[in-house]
């Protein structure tokens, strides 16, 4: 079984026409999200890594497992307002509208090594909004793990030409 094996896909959810990939399977299954988290950091083996950054939600599930086997810190990025202490805040573009994503102001030191970590890169403007948090809050980004990449929105290609490593585990 590979991980792939382990995500369903739901059609018609969150609207109709959608075809959302569920990774709750993945996370209920102990050798899949063993495999996944395992997967996720393969390319950072052996680099220094201070903290990890998950995206709200499932990226704090699995962001908090990439840490604790790094034995690194924990960021969550989350949507806007909350987060109890003071934040600074990255607008991002969405298929309609627009949405704020938070961190804390002192999550992260200046010169500390955050790798990203969430389930799906689409449209790659969720992803690309927490690595702008990084850098803003004076961290290094070092890169970032997705579980499932779906490469024909473009994700892949505008986090890589703004110079970040991107590793996916399944398309
Ligand atoms: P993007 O900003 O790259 O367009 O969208 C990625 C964000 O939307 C991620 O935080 C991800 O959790 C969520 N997302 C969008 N579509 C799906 C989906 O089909 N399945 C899951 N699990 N998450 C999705």
């Amino acid at each position: 079984m590979s991980v792939k094996d382990y995500i369903r896909t739901i059609p018609d959810f969150p609207a109709p026409g959608i075809m959302f990939r569920d990774v709750t399977t993945l996370f209920g299954d102990p050798r899949g999200f063993r495999m996944a988290v395992d997967q996720l950091l393969l390319p950072w083996a052996g680099v220094r890594i201070d903290k990890v950054a998950g995206l709200e939600a499932r990226g704090f599930i699995l962001g908090g497992a990439v840490a604790h086997q790094l034995s690194a810190g924990f960021v969550p990025m989350r949507k806007k307002g909350k987060l109890p202490g003071r934040t600074v805040e990255q607008a991002y573009k969405l298929e309609y509208g627009t949405a704020v994503l938070e961190a804390h102001d002192d999550a992260i030191r200046p010169g500390e090594k955050v790798l990203l970590v969430d389930d799906l890169l689409a449209t790659g403007g969720t992803a690309e909004a927490g690595l702008k948090l990084i850098e803003r809050l004076g961290g290094v980004a070092v890169g970032c793990a997705f579980v499932i990449d779906l490469p024909e929105l473009g994700g892949r290609r505008l986090l890589e030409t703004a110079g970040h490593q991107v590793h996916a585990l399944c398309a």
